[in-house]
């Protein structure tokens, strides 16, 4: 009887052992590479451009061409970059996409053609309304070359140049459709470069 206990028990306390032991080495083997600086860094660089992107910032342009600063001008841009913050429109597919990458552990960067002057203004919105690094957001014309530098895979781009310096830069360029009310409408032939087009990306 004593030796049917004690062996009942021993068979209880091995079990025991064995549920300890590989919930230890289950638990090691998901905490480990997600906490690894390899895992953190397996995300891909994502770029996108800013006007007609990210933002219908067609109203921000429009408060500066009321303005009686000449288009342009250092005045002029320094009024657009100030006027996305209650005039610009958050392109809602272009979020989700973003979002999408973020969720991937993909870094997200941003290169705009707009002039610097008053960039804190755009870094504070863009910051605020996507979740984007202000260390990541570039201001240039160069964009090819940038998309190489910061090693963008991705770049997402209303406008054929922004396509092409995709495809310069060895990155795959993706287009966002512009909004018909957009008053920018030059470089704009979607589907010319053989790209990928995001339907319904338009608002
Ligand atoms: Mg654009």
């Amino acid at each position: 009887m004593i030796k049917e206990i004690r062996r009942g028990f021993l068979l209880t306390l091995h079990a025991l052992l064995l549920t300890v032991f590989i919930g230890c080495s289950t638990a090691r083997k998901s905490v480990a590479p997600s906490s690894s600086a390899a895992t953190l860094q397996s995300g891909i660089n994502v770029g996108f451009d800013v006007d007609d992107t990210l933002l219908f910032s067609t109203p921000a342009f429009e408060k500066a061409n009321k303005s009686n600063y000449s288009e342009y001008s250092d005045e002029w841009w320094a009024i657009v970059n100030k006027s996305d913050e209650g005039n610009s429109i958050v392109k809602k597919v272009t979020k989700k996409i973003l979002n999408e990458h973020k969720q991937k552990g993909d870094q997200i960067f941003t290169i705009s053609a707009r002039d610097k002057i008053g960039e804190e203004a755009v870094k504070d919105f863009l910051n605020k309304t996507f979740g984007i690094k202000k260390e990541n957001i570039y201001f240039s014309h160069e964009k090819a070359e940038l998309i190489k530098k910061l090693n963008i895979s991705i770049f997402y781009g209303d406008s054929d140049s922004d396509i092409t310096a995709a495809q310069e830069a060895g990155a795959k360029g993706i287009r966002i459709l512009r909004s018909p009310k957009s008053s920018y409408k030059g470089k704009y032939h979607p589907g010319e470069f053989g790209e990928e087009i995001i339907p319904n990306s338009e608002e």
